[in-house]
C-alpha cells in the first residue's frame, strides 16, 4: 500500500528513527520540499561527526548517530528525542516523530510531540506501537504526508477506505472467518441527539440485529450504564457491556463487574455533588449526568467556551487524585476511574469468555464512532476489524469507515442479506 493515509499540516519538523530498509529517500525529499526540517537516526549507523549523514545528508537537516536497534533502551530513546529537538531548534508541539521502534514512540509521547506515528512493516505487529502511545501506525513512510503550512496548530486529515469500497460481497471482508460483532451505541446504532435520554435506535435496526443474532454473536459496548443501553436496544439475545466495559452481561449467565470500579462509587457520589453545585449552576446548558461508574458533563447545549472551563474545573477536582481520570468524547467531559480497563479490554474479555480469543475461525469486528472506541480499534489492530463511523478529532486506528448511522444500518442490512437472503 503506498497511497497517502494521513496528511499532517502545520508541522515544522520531524524526528525519524527508522531502519535503513524502511527509509524512503523520495519521501524525505518530498517533505524537505514542503519545508519540513528533519532529524534522522538510523539504528547502527554512526555518522562521522553528527553533521555528516553520508548519502542522507542532503535529505535531512540533522543526522544523529544511533546504536544498534536491540540496544535502544527507554533512556537512549529519550536522549535521541531530546537531541533531535535541540538540534532542530523546534518545539515538540510542532514536531512529528515517525519510528519503527516502539521505544521512540513512548519517549516522544512523554515529550508531547505533535504526533507519534509508528511504522510497522508488512507482517509486523501494530499493537506494541499503540500501547506506547502512537496516534497512528502505518506500513510505509509513503503513507505519511507532512506540510509546514495550513493551520495555526498541527492538524490532520486521514484517508480511511469506506466499507463499501472494494468488496463486491461484504463477506469477503472476513475471509473464511466467522465475524463476532461489537457495536457502540450512541452515534453508531443511534444518531446523536441533544437529549441523551432520547437516543433511540435507528429505525428498523432492531429487527435487523435480531436477525443477525440468529447466526452471529453480537455485543453492544457503550459508555452508558449497561441496563440503560440494554433498554434502548431491547433485545435479549445480545451481550451488553456498559460503562465502557466495567459491567458486562449476556445470554447463558455471562456476567462481569469490575471490582475496583465498584469500590470507587461512593467517591463518585461526592464528586457528582460538587460538579452539580459548580459547573451545572455556573454554565448555562451544561448537564451533569451520573452514570454507575462515571460522571458525564455534557456541553452540547452550552456556549462555545464551556469546554475549556469544564476541563479546567474537572482537572482541578482531579488534581492529586490518582483514582480518577478525565476522559473526553463528543461534547462530553467525563470523570471515570483510572483503571486499565476500556472498551478494547471488554472486547478481549468477551472473546475470551466465548472461547474465541485467538481463534483462527473467528474475527472480532468493532463498529464505533468516538474516541473511546479507539481503544477497541487499537486492541484489534493486528487481529480484528475496526470500523469508524463518521469522524472525531483524533487519528483513527480503524481499518474502514462508515459515513454515518444510516450507513451502519445499510452495513447491517447487507450483512444480514448476504447470509440469510442469498444463501
Ligand atoms: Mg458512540
Amino acid at each position: 500500500m503506498s497511497e497517502t493515509v494521513i496528511k499532517i499540516y502545520a508541522v515544522q519538523g520531524l524526528f525519524l528513527y527508522v531502519n535503513e530498509e524502511n527509509l524512503s529517500p523520495e519521501t524525505l525529499k518530498n517533505w524537505k520540499e514542503h519545508g519540513i526540517k528533519t532529524a534522522l537516526a538510523v539504528p547502527g549507523m554512526e555518522w562521522a561527526g553528527e553533521r555528516s549523514g553520508g548519502k542522507y545528508k542532503h535529505l535531512s537537516d540533522v543526522c544523529l548517530s544511533a546504536g544498534k536497534e536491540e540496544e535502544l533502551t527507554e533512556k537512549e530513546a529519550s536522549r535521541l528525542v531530546d537531541a533531535a529537538l535541540k538540534k532542530l531548534k523546534l518545539p515538540a508541539g510542532r514536531t512529528v516523530v515517525i519510528s519503527d521502534h516502539p521505544a521512540t514512540i513512548g519517549a516522544a509521547k512523554k515529550k508531547e510531540f505533535a504526533m507519534q506515528i509508528g511504522l510497522a512493516g508488512e507482517g509486523s505487529l501494530r499493537r506494541p506501537f499503540y500501547e506506547r502511545g502512537a496516534n497512528l501506525v502505518v506500513e510505509t513512510l509513503r503513507e505519511v504526508a507532512l506540510y509546514e503550512e495550513g493551520l495555526h496548530e498541527p492538524g490532520f486529515s486521514q484517508n480511511i477506505p469506506g466499507v463499501f469500497e472494494g468488496y463486491p460481497d461484504l463477506r469477503m471482508m472476513f475471509g473464511k472467518r466467522k465475524p463476532v460483532f461489537f457495536f457502540d451505541y450512541d452515534g453508531t446504532l443511534s444518531p446523536i441527539v441533544n437529549d441523551p435520554a432520547k437516543a433511540i435506535m435507528t429505525e428498523g435496526l432492531q429487527d435487523l440485529l435480531n436477525d443477525l443474532a440468529r447466526k452471529f454473536r453480537i455485543a453492544v459496548i457503550s459508555g452508558r450504564d449497561m441496563d440503560d443501553v440494554k433498554n434502548f436496544v431491547g433485545l435479549d439475545n445480545l451481550i451488553y457491556a456498559g460503562s465502557h466495559g466495567f459491567r458486562i452481561a449476556g445470554p447463558d449467565g455471562l456476567f462481569m463487574e469490575q471490582e475496583q470500579a465498584k469500590k470507587l462509587r461512593p467517591r463518585l457520589d461526592e464528586m457528582e455533588k460538587k460538579l452539580r453545585e459548580t459547573l451545572e449552576k455556573q454554565i448555562c446548558g451544561v448537564q451533569v449526568e451520573r452514570k454507575r461508574y462515571a460522571i458525564a458533563v455534557h456541553y452540547r447545549n452550552a456556549p462555545d467556551h464551556a469546554q475549556e472551563e469544564i476541563s479546567r474545573q474537572v482537572e482541578t477536582l482531579l488534581a492529586r487524585d490518582s483514582d480518577f481520570t478525565m476522559g473526553t468524547g463528543k461534547k462530553i467531559v467525563e470523570v471515570k476511574p483510572s483503571l486499565d480497563w476500556h472498551k478494547g479490554k471488554a472486547v478481549e474479555w468477551i472473546m475470551q469468555e466465548l472461547g474465541l480469543a485467538g481463534s483462527a475461525d473467528h474475527v472480532a469486528v468493532y463498529v464505533g464512532d468516538d474516541i473511546t472506541d479507539e481503544d477497541a480499534f487499537r486492541t484489534l489492530a493486528d487481529d480484528g476489524i475496526g470500523i469508524l463511523v463518521g469522524e472525531h478529532e483524533q487519528p483513527s486506528a480503524a481499518r474502514y469507515r462508515l459515513r454515518d448511522t444510516e450507513q451502519v444500518k445499510q452495513f447491517i442490512y447487507y450483512l444480514k442479506s448476504a447470509w440469510f437472503d442469498r444463501t
